[in-house]
């Protein structure tokens, strides 16, 4: 079997080709990473800093890696009030709690913690885990767990009951999925509306093919996921008015060895030594999506650029 020259994913992967001279579509569509810089991410923490106001910023921290690092580096680097906000997802490994406690006790900031009612993550999940596994495709794994989408509209009440205008994003760039468009038939090089409503698209046909998915309960959950599925989406673009979105390492490099030594030496921070890898551990459900991507693509495929 061909492999990518450059990536190693194998020829037959799916949604993939390789060109004459053995290259994945993946490798040709990607875009190396261009950052704004430090003086950038200054001169916007100096636009919300000291305002008088009781915090600078909000950044919803998940125990993870990034998250961590972004908080520790926002409040002893650059001397910014933090609140950290955490949704109490169900499935959180229980050593990212343990990093919560340290790294909130460690930095000294407020904390804030919500969970869903009615235990509606869990339920959807559910859902949708025996939705798939009926009819299991790889364009629905993303969808199969919507429970940490649907938590912009309460992130956003936590900024303004605060009068935060700012919260900052410590989304990891190696991480960015674009190929999950790709398994939902939108090309690589389409805008970002027409994503969207690709997206939408794709998913209704994903749906009505696997009508399991569409339980009348959970749709208003699943229809408020892609409203505010992040914080770039059509809903909390309107619920969130005038907030600023600061995604970190679109400033600064995002430096493995420095993140990782950072927060384990400042923050007592730790990851699951069984897994052998620091990426990713903090929800539990990924490991299952990454067992979705190999019964159907052959391939772990969450990190491709
Ligand atoms: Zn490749």
């Amino acid at each position: 079997m061909p492999l990518c020259t450059q990536c190693i994913l194998p020829a037959d992967t799916a949604g993939i080709t390789l060109d004459d001279t053995g290259v994945c579509s993946h490798c040709r569509a990607h875009q190396p990473i261009e950052y704004h810089g430090e003086e950038e991410l200054q001169k916007l923490l100096d636009s919300v800093r000291d305002r008088g106001n009781k915090y600078d910023c909000m950044i919803n921290i998940s125990g993870g890696r990034d998250s961590s690092y972004t908080l520790l580096s926002l409040v002893k680097d650059y001397g910014m009030k933090a609140l950290a906000v955490n949704y109490a997802n169900p499935f959180t490994d229980p050593r990212a709690k343990q990093n919560i406690d340290n790294i909130v006790r460690l930095l000294d900031v407020d904390f804030v913690q919500f969970k869903l009612k009615r235990n509606l993550h869990e339920k959807i999940l559910k859902n949708n885990i025996l939705a798939w596994f009926k009819k299991p495709t790889p364009a629905m794994i993303p969808a199969i767990c919507i429970g940490c989408k649907i938590i912009w509209p309460k992130m956003l009440r936590i900024a303004r009951k605060n009068d935060i205008h700012c919260i900052v994003n410590g989304g990891n760039p190696y991480e960015y999925t674009s190929f999950k468009k790709e398994l939902l038939g939108i090309s690589q090089d389409t805008s970002l509306t027409s994503t969207y409503l690709g997206n939408i698209r794709g998913l209704a046909r994903e749906a009505v093919r696997n009508i399991r998915y569409l339980k009348p309960k959970f749709i208003p959950a699943t229809l408020k996921g892609y409203l505010f599925g992040n914080p770039y989406a059509v809903g909390s673009r309107l619920v969130g008015g005038k907030i600023a979105y600061l995604d970190f390492f679109h400033y600064i490099p995002w430096d493995e060895e420095k993140v990782i030594g950072r927060i384990q030496a400042e923050l007592d921070w730790d990851y699951p030594h069984e897994l052998n890898s620091t990426w990713r551990f903090d929800c539990q459900i990924a490991h299952l999506k990454d067992f979705m991507y190999v019964k159907t693509l052959g391939v772990i495929v969450r990190s491709l650029i």
